[in-house]
């Protein structure tokens, strides 16, 4: 494999930024293409919950979740929910999701993957963090989870595969939490605090910083639109975008729940779909909690940001195209407010804001990182779903491993794109 290769990479989101910082790192000349803003609003890595939770191993989909189906669609507000009219369009990728998670050995499988994706993530974003000299937005102070009841963790299939995968935890009862988290609504009485988790203070932000690092230590930033990949007799001479020609000699796609076209431009139709996802954020809270927690019930994270008091989460399959349904990021206000009946319930608009975004989602739950099969020229990373923040520092390294032609410092065998094809 040549030294010293001209990498175009396809988005500038964490994924993106971090592949490039890792590939400017091993001596390559790298160039973004993004029509947006690193970091901006249009990508996933800005209104994500900032959880670097390197204990997210779990796929979305477990065995018996095809009961919960006919509720998915009949209930447009539930934590998931599919639209009936994007349901033709999703139904390979839905088959393909309930599949995966169709026995308990399959999720384990996906569960020691991704422990090797994520392990040591927190650590890993503090790192790129300090370089990029915004160390103070990466946080490795832990994470809780708190649940109605004991027996809501007890008969979770999620939190035995998460110990027999090595995640530690530490359990608190109730008046551990009261203690720790005197704001918190009494309904829920048990809580696990997972010390080597972190999080980030403004996901938007730190992505951004990475990007002008990135810039600063030599990569270009071309503000445009990718269209395709042109091949030469399966060699990668450049990339298409709307205004031209980019030329380079590897390409790593990292478009987020936009890689698709890309990836069927070189014949590699991949069952990439959005899981769809809100934030709300209250600006200047009167109150929250002291911890970064993510509730059971309400399937939501709250996170402290530089920008305010974060809840985000929730999924609604219904496409890259419609329009957002506002009634689901109101839902995550109206959970904090019951989270935290302290906040006031009328706080002005003014100072709520909502925002909703595109997770890149695999069916199985784990993201694509390898090669084409047209060229080992083009590498993909793309697909991580609901753990890409958490997930891009490793993924940037090991894209950078995969265009220099070293050996992957984790398996890849269950991230092969080839395993849908
Ligand atoms: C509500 C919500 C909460 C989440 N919470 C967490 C969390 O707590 N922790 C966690 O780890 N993950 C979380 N995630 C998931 C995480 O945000 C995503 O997995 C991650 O941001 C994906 O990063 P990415 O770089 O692959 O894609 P993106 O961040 O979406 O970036 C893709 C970039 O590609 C660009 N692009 C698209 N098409 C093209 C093209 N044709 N040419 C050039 N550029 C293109 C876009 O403009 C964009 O900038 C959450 C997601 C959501 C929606």
């Amino acid at each position: 494999m040549p030294e010293g290769r001209q990498i175009a990479i396809i988005g500038a989101g964490a994924v993106g930024v971090i592949s490039a910082i890792e590939a400017l790192r091993e001596g390559h000349r790298v160039t973004l293409i993004d029509p947006g803003e690193p970091g901006g609003e249009q990508a996933a890595s800005y209104g994500n919950a900032g959880w670097l939770s390197s204990h997210s191993v779990i796929p979305p989909a477990e065995p018996g979740v095809w009961r919960k189906v006919p509720g998915y669609l009949l209930d447009p507000l539930g934590p998931l929910a599919i639209r009936w009219s994007y349901l033709p369009k999703a139904l390979p990728w839905l088959i393909k999701y309930l599949l995966s998670g169709r026995t308990e050995a399959r999720v384990e499988k996906t569960a020691v993957a991704l422990r090797d994706l994520l392990k040591d993530a927190p650590l890993l974003h503090k790192k790129l963090a300090e370089e990029a000299g915004v160390s103070e937005l990466i946080e490795r102070n832990g994470v809780m989870h708190v649940f109605p009841a004991r027996g809501n963790f007890d008969g979770d299939l999620g939190w035995r595969i998460r110990k027999r995968v090595g995640v530690e935890w530490l359990e608190l009862s109730a008046d551990e939490m009261r203690q720790r988290e005197p704001e918190l609504d009494p309904r829920y009485t048990f809580g696990v605090v997972v010390e080597e988790a972190g999080r980030c203070r403004d996901p938007g932000a730190y992505v951004a910083a990475l990007a002008n690092h990135a810039l600063a230590s030599g990569a270009k930033l071309v503000r445009a639109k990718a269209t395709g990949l042109k091949l030469d007799g399966g060699k990668l001479v450049a990339v298409f975008t709307e205004t031209g020609e980019i030329p380079c000699d590897a390409a790593v796609v990292a478009a987020g729940a936009r890689s698709k076209l890309l990836t069927q431009s070189v014949g590699d139709p991949l069952p990439l779909e959005t899981e769809r996802g809100y934030h709300v954020m209250i600006e200047h809270p009167e109150t929250g909690p002291r911890s970064s927690m993510m509730a059971s019930d309400a399937k939501m994270v709250v996170n402290w940001t530089n920008k305010g008091l974060r809840a985000a989460g929730t999924v609604e399959i219904a496409g890259l195209d419609a329009e957002p349904n506002w009634k689901r990021a109101e839902i995550l206000r109206d959970n904090l407010f019951s989270m935290f009946p302290k906040l006031p319930k009328d706080i002005p608009a003014s100072r709520i804001k909502m925002w909703f975004g595109h997770r890149p989602s695999m069916p199985d739950g784990r993201p694509c990182i390898g090669y084409a099969r047209a060229s080992r020229d083009i590498v993909y990373a793309f697909g991580h779903g609901h753990i890409g923040l958490v997930g891009s520092a490793r993924t940037g390294r090991l894209v950078a491993q995969l265009v220099s032609g070293k050996t992957p410092e984790i398996p890849l065998e269950p991230f092969a794109p080839s395993r849908f094809l």
